[in-house]
């Protein structure tokens, strides 16, 4: 058996809808697909307005450059990230602040976020973990007290909700990313979601490398010029048009991922080895959309092993991130290993397993089975 960690699942509409971009001959960024896809994010997440952009790395850049990011601004984000919630801060100079995460939920620790928190402090950014939302009523709450703006690094969190919100439009400006390994894959891609009036017109210009291309497009302006600083994150209307066929059939992607997802939480519960495992909790007010299943186990060599052992199956289990803070570019910022202890023991001992929608009952039972069979040693 073969059993890919993730696997993006295109149907025909996706090659027709790629196939119909080709045939028309407008490939760039900024067509048809572009405005029908931001269009169709604002209707299925209520988003006061998106725009597509060529990844959620890009979108992050647009959201530093959005809130006027400036040398020694203080950010807060977690450790436990991809490296893009960090850089897109640090390349505008801003001094990023590190902060643990709950060993539940492996979102910000909102106490420490809140000893972090000063008037310093320009964005929280939130990461929301394998698609489970942050306390986000806490976070809001820390950064109005501090005048901060809150940034969402939705990555992962695409058709997820907390208390009934979509994630990404809940802080000031939120981040999707439409890249093959996430939920809804277009290959390269993501969106910006923009959840206040006043980020939408420069955004148009930052996107579209600091120029009014938009308002020519649309013929509000009879010449298009240089109006703001700004770079090129517009994607292709391939990208766009793949996206948009994801999209639609969003919960459709969700619903398959969720029954995978619980079928492990169940079958993983209640069997033998899940004394030797720590498995996922939701938190009541969080609708997960399934993205990401993990398990952490007792230590670094256990976690190894399994995941060998996984993998000699045919299993496409792995680790995930490695702590942003104690990494070479966090030491630049002043960290050092064992400053955040849960987010080091976390990176050390957890493993995610493969839960994308392709999968069939037979494998996720095969990959269950592997676990069993697994000799944990005894601690
Ligand atoms: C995948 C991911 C990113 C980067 O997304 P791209 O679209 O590949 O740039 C950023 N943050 C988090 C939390 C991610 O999981």
């Amino acid at each position: 058996m073969k059993i890919a960690l993730s696997e993006p699942n295109l149907g025909e509409r996706e090659k027709e809808a790629v196939r119909k971009v080709l045939q028309s001959g407008d490939l760039k960024g900024g067509g048809k697909y572009d405005e029908k896809c931001a269009t169709l994010i604002e209707e299925q997440f209520d988003a006061t307005r998106a725009l597509m952009t060529t990844s959620c790395t890009h979108s992050l850049e647009m959201a530093a450059l959005l809130t006027d990011i400036q040398p020694g601004d203080e950010v807060i984000l977690p450790s436990f990230t991809f490296p893009s919630t960090a850089n897109a801060f640090a390349l505008y100079g801003a001094n990023l602040k590190f902060c643990d995460i709950n060993r539940d939920t492996l979102n910000m620790d909102v106490e420490m976020v809140q000893e972090l928190a000063s008037e310093k402090t320009k964005a929280i950014v939130t990461v929301h973990y394998g698609g489970i939302a942050c306390d986000m009523e806490s976070i809001l709450k820390i950064a109005e007290a501090n005048d901060a703006l809150v940034i969402e690094d939705a990555a992962q969190g695409v058709n997820a909700k907390y208390r009934g919100e979509y994630l990404g439009t809940i802080g000031d400006i939120g981040c999707f990313s439409f890249h093959e390994t996430k939920s809804y894959a277009a290959g390269e891609g993501g969106a910006v979601i923009l959840n206040d009036e006043e980020y939408i017109e420069r955004a148009e210009y930052i996107r579209q490398k600091g120029t009014n291309y938009s308002k020519f497009q649309r013929g509000e302006v009879d010449k298009y010029t240089w109006v703001s600083l700004g770079s090129s994150y517009t994607p292709s209307e391939m990208q766009s048009a793949l996206a948009y066929e994801q999209l639609r059939k969003k919960d459709k992607i969700k619903s398959r991922r969720i029954s995978n997802w619980n079928h492990y939480l169940e079958e993983l519960s209640s069997s033998p080895v899940n004394r030797y495992l720590r498995l996922p909790e939701v938190p009541d007010d969080r609708e997960p959309n399934g993205h990401l299943f993990w398990v952490v186990v007792e230590g670094t060599n256990t976690r190894n092993e399994l995941v060998t052992h996984l993998r000699d199956h045919g299993i496409g289990a792995a680790s995930h991130y490695e702590p942003l803070h104690s990494s070479r570019m966090g030491q630049e910022f002043g960290y050092t290993s064992g400053d955040l202890p849960v987010t080091e023991n976390v990176a050390n001992s957890l493993l995610r397993l493969p839960v994308h929608e392709g999968l069939t009952r037979d494998e996720l039972n095969f990959v269950i089975d592997t676990i069993s069979k697994f000799e944990f040693e005894e601690s």
